[in-house]
């Protein structure tokens, strides 16, 4: 297996390390060599590998991402954002407008 790091970079919430981390977008090709000759790529796929604990994700480790962003909720009160696993604002204690309906 192959491995390449492409020039793409920036950062992501790694469920791994549970935090904001560095990622690199890597293509992993496997080619299917005879007598030492690379003949054809049998596999290649493009993976994102946390450069913290180099754990590598596919894309879908952002969609997870957009979906949190959009279940957030926004306070009334003090217009914090929580996320939907938040029932209530921990600061001024609100419940969330749009469960209340
Ligand atoms: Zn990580
Ligand atoms: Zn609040």
């Amino acid at each position: 297996m192959q491995k390449q790091v492409l020039s793409q970079q920036g950062e992501f919430v790694c469920p791994e390390c549970n935090s904001l981390s560095a990622y690199a977008e890597t293509r992993y090709q496997q080619v299917f060599h005879l007598f030492f000759v690379p003949l054809y790529t049998v596999d290649e796929r493009i993976g994102y590998q946390c450069t913290d604990c180099e754990t590598l994700f596919d894309e879908s480790v952002f969609e997870d991402q957009v979906n949190q962003e959009e279940t957030r909720w926004e306070c009334a009160k003090c217009h914090h954002k929580w996320p939907a696993t938040n029932v209530r604002c921990p600061i001024c204690r609100t419940r969330p407008t749009t469960a209340a309906k």
